[in-house]
């Protein structure tokens, strides 16, 4: 049973989204009105009259069809659950004229509607339902209701109000803050630090991601692994600022030239990069590439270069009917970019 209920609640899911607490309530109060109808209806039986045990069978039943007409959908089924909660309580507490308690429901309300819409929402039909339940007991003020009774209500049924509203207001704020930090440590364990690109970490699974869905939409896919050439060398002889500053203006140019939305770029560390993208055609894969390489040699000064620096390239083109596993595509892209630099630096050396 416990283990039943904290899978029906949602209990042991991953707040994923701001509609986790609504789901959560949402499932609550279609329990709640489970139990509540076929308890009412089962003393009903015995105790009340025919027509109420008629009238509460009744919303039993369309409680049940409702269930299974939007069991795909349950925002239809709560919202049309907190509808007759409200006519509902209405109603009792109009029969009743105020009486034996019945107005005690509209507490347990007010909390379910804000949860379910949230602190705006929430207050704005919370705030009118509490109005209109005061208003309907005032007709019995002096009769059946004493006017202590009376301001009790209202205060204590007001400053519910309040609460529930304040208590929602920072449920949403501390889920906002943590949602938003969740996504910046995302992003931040995804990227690197220096270039602003994508960092190996998060290479490993895009590189097995594009592979599947270029196999699946049976497209072309590139992989370049790009090497800056003799940066050892750039490095002591201009020291490692100057060395950050070519970093970052070579990952610039990269941004600028692939900027189409299937483009991904990485830093894998030191000064070497990947390319993931989807060309036209082998021609066209490898004329980007050369397009990059001929750019690189331009990269000066005012970019942040001080000296000119070229890069090598390895570069596989990876068609869709070959069977190839990450690790294979990354080792043979890194052995081409090895035949690069063994054949004299600044150049792109292609898969056969
Ligand atoms: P090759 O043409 O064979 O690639 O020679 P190379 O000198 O570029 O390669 P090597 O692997 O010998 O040296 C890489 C250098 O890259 C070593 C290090 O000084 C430099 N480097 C690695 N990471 C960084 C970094 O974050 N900033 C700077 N400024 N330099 C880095
Ligand atoms: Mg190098
Ligand atoms: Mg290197």
């Amino acid at each position: 049973m416990k283990t039943w209920l904290k899978g029906y609640l949602l209990l042991e899911k991953d707040i994923g989204s701001s509609s986790y607490r609504k789901e959560v309530t949402g499932n609550f109060v279609i329990l709640f009105s489970f139990f509540l109808l076929i308890t009412l209806t089962i003393s009903n039986f015995f105790f009340s009259s025919l027509p109420i045990f008629y009238t509460n069978l009744g919303l039993l039943a369309a409680l049940f069809l409702t269930f299974f007409l939007f069991k795909s959908n349950k925002k239809h089924i709560v919202h049309a659950i907190a509808v007759v909660m409200c006519l509902g309580i209405f109603l009792i507490v109009y029969i009743n004229q105020g009486q034996g308690y019945t107005p005690i429901w509209s507490f347990l309300f007010i909390y379910l509607i804000m949860s379910l819409y949230g602190h705006k929402k929430g207050l704005a039909i919370s705030g009118i339902f509490l109005l209109t339940l005061l208003a309907v007991l005032a007709k019995w003020l002096g009769e059946g209701i004493s006017s202590l009774e009376y301001v009790r209500f209202a205060f204590v049924s007001l400053f519910t109000l309040f609460f529930a509203y304040l208590a929602e207001l920072l449920i949403a704020r501390t889920f906002k803050k943590l949602h938003a930090t969740q996504l910046k440590l995302e992003k931040m364990t995804k990227t690197d630090a220096l270039t602003g690109l994508h960092n190996r970490r998060h290479f490993n699974e895009t590189l097995v991601e594009k592979i599947n869905s270029a196999k699946r939409s049976k497209e072309l896919l590139a992989l370049a692994i790009i090497d800056i050439d003799h940066f050892k060398m750039h490095n002591d002889k201009f020291g490692h600022p100057a060395g950050d500053a070519a970093l970052v203006a070579l990952a610039k140019l990269l941004q600028e030239t692939m900027k189409r939305s299937d483009d991904v770029l990485f830093r894998l560390g030191g000064e070497e990069f990947a390319l993931l993208y989807k060309p036209k055609d082998d021609v066209s894969a490898i004329a980007l590439l050369e397009k990059i390489r001929h750019a690189v040699e331009q990269l000066d000064i005012s970019q942040g270069v001080v000296e000119r620096i070229t890069i090598s390239a390895g570069l596989s083109l990876i068609k869709p009917h070959y069977n190839t596993s990450f690790e294979q595509v990354y080792k043979a892209t890194d052995d081409l970019l090895y035949q690069a630099k063994e054949l004299g630096r600044n150049r792109v050396v292609v898969s056969p």
